[in-house]
């Protein structure tokens, strides 16, 4: 016997028409790439969509055609995001940060119709419009008089042109809701970059799932900050989510170092805020030596690679802002776990409850979580034990787009080349990459744990640990530190630093200065690279 209740289809155009009836007034707010401030609500965003609808029915785009971005976090982003997969297309977003080579390789391979960009991004396109067969429209994310005139880019228009031609009357078509939405390449650390292709459903699950309590805790009084680029997992589902609670939504636009971001959140009263560490490193930066202080952040969501325990307990302590520390992967879209407080950790003591604030948190409902051994079997949750940790669910990729790879799932669950612990309360804690773990006398180092040392040390700016090869111990760790400008440590005074932290054995056996570690482009250390940079390091003890 089925269920006799209504059978709607779960679709992105259902949350920009909820906040276009319930929420119209609430602001959008976007610093724009001309350096002003943009002002407007949901009901223009839903307007301004259904335009963008109209015109890709205009150039007779496929339902499943693809539309790329290479832009900001903006209002015109915004308004693709519910624009193109609202009208049955797949948005595209394209990482600015990487390669014209990687990007060329990547709109070919999603055989991309449409690319709209913003303008800081013209080089960028002048320098891959030739090599990018599919694209059959450029539009320029700006108004008409701001179109260059002599770009040799062809079939460019500008944005506000291409939608004024388009009525916002538009009905938003019904469709199976396991069509596909948007789609995002993995950073690609082995091979080609590989999609992962979002549908409706999934998209919509995890806007739910995002929002709860214990995940995001989004609702029509927060003004939100995705710092967290639009480009990278869809700014974690914070457009869907904050469209589905009527939340206000703030975005930066190009401007993303600390003065910038940090007056923002003060201009435009934000009271939750997401990106990774470097971003929020860069506003303690700027806050710490001016004495700046926070009029409404309440929360930020950390996550994308460790957070470390300095910056969870400046948040907190020197600022009054709750860290919520967060894992997941593009393959997740992108949210896996989220840390937050059980009831029976309330009445613990703050560095209790810090040891775990620091671990990157509980199942959202929806993943599902194991870590396995080296034999395959499953690992016992004592927060102890590592293994490989495997996840599954209905917002995690079944497989990569075109089959590439071929099936990346284990009897059904997803491996997130990820190492991890559990504990009997279900808080899992990254302690590598697999690829990433040290093993030492056959015993593993947490390279993460590693490096949260060095940088509570007041002169580290940066610390990668990665290891060594050593004759008698297969591996040491060393950690190759960027010192904060101005600031003086040596490598004894480092070493010494570790002691009391850390089992004797785990501590590095050297230190290595370095003026800058190799970044990629979703903001992680470049691992490979530092071990090329490297390769003709030798251990003292070696
Ligand atoms: P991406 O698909 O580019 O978002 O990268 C996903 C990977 O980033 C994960 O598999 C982890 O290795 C890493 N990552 C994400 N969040 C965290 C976190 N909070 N702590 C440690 N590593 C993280």
């Amino acid at each position: 016997m089925l269920g006799l209740m209504q059978n709607q289809p779960l679709l992105i155009s259902s949350l920009i028409e909820f906040a276009e009836r319930h929420h119209g007034d609430a602001e959008i707010v976007s610093r724009r790439v001309e350096g002003d401030l943009h002002r407007y609500t949901y009901r223009e965003v839903a307007g301004r969509a259904r335009q963008v609808a109209g015109a890709l029915d205009s150039m007779k785009l496929q339902f499943s055609d693809r539309v790329a971005t290479l832009a900001w976090n903006g209002y015109r982003h915004l308004e693709l995001y519910f624009g193109v997969s609202g009208s049955g297309r797949v948005l595209h977003t394209l990482n600015p940060r990487l390669h014209p080579e990687q990007i060329a390789w990547i709109a070919n391979h999603a055989e991309d119709q449409v690319l709209c960009f913003d303008m800081s991004f013209l080089p960028i396109v002048k320098a891959i419009h030739g090599n990018c067969s599919t694209i059959k429209q450029y539009v320029a994310l700006c108004d008409a008089d701001k179109l260059p005139a002599d770009s040799g880019i062809p079939n460019l228009v500008s944005y506000e042109a291409w939608i004024a031609a388009q009525s916002s009357d538009y009905a938003w078509p019904s469709f199976d809701e396991n069509s596909a939405s948007s789609m995002c390449y993995t950073s690609g650390t082995t091979g080609n970059p590989k999609a992962a292709l979002y549908s409706h459903r999934s998209t919509i699950l995890h806007a739910y799932a995002a929002a709860l309590p214990d995940v995001m805790c989004l609702s029509a009084r927060d003004s939100i900050l995705p710092v967290v680029p639009m480009f990278h997992v869809n700014a974690w589902g914070i457009p869907y989510s904050a469209a589905l609670t009527g939340a206000k939504l703030v975005f930066p636009g190009p401007g993303l170092d600390g003065k910038s971001v940090y007056e923002l959140i003060e201009a435009e009263k934000v009271t939750y805020a997401a990106g990774v560490p470097t971003v929020w490193q860069m506003m303690l930066g700027h806050m710490k030596p001016a004495g700046l202080k926070f009029s409404t952040l309440k929360r930020t969501v950390i996550g994308g690679s460790a957070c470390p325990p300095t910056m969870i307990h400046a948040f907190q302590e020197d600022y009054g802002v709750e860290v919520l520390h967060a894992w997941g992967m593009t393959e997740m879209s992108p949210l896996g776990t989220l840390c937050t407080l059980k009831n029976k950790h309330l009445s613990m003591s703050k560095e209790e409850q810090m040891k775990i604030r620091l671990k990157q948190g509980r199942a959202i409902y929806g993943v599902d979580m194991k870590i396995v051994g080296e034999d395959g079997k499953e690992i016992v949750w004592d927060g102890k034990a590592y293994g490989d940790l495997y996840v599954k669910g209905p917002w995690i990729v079944a497989e990569y787009f075109k089959g590439e790879g071929g099936d990346p799932l284990v009897d059904g669950w997803f491996p997130t080349g990820d190492v991890a612990t559990i504990d009997p309360d279900g808080y899992m804690q990254i302690t590598d990459r697999s690829k990433d773990v040290i093993k030492s006398g056959g015993e593993w180092i947490s390279s993460i744990d590693i490096e949260n040392i060095a940088v509570a040390h007041p002169a580290v700016a940066m610390a990668a640990c990665i290891g060594v090869r050593h004759p008698k111990w297969d591996e040491r760790p060393i950690i190759v530190v960027v010192k904060k400008p101005g600031a003086e440590v040596t490598r004894e005074e480092l070493i010494k630093f570790y002691e009391g932290k850390t089992a004797k054995w785990q501590i590095p056996d050297d230190v290595v200065f370095v003026d800058a570690i190799p970044m990629g482009a979703t903001g992680k250390i470049l691992k490979t690279r530092l071990r090329e940079m490297l390769k003709d390091y030798t251990l003292p003890s070696a």
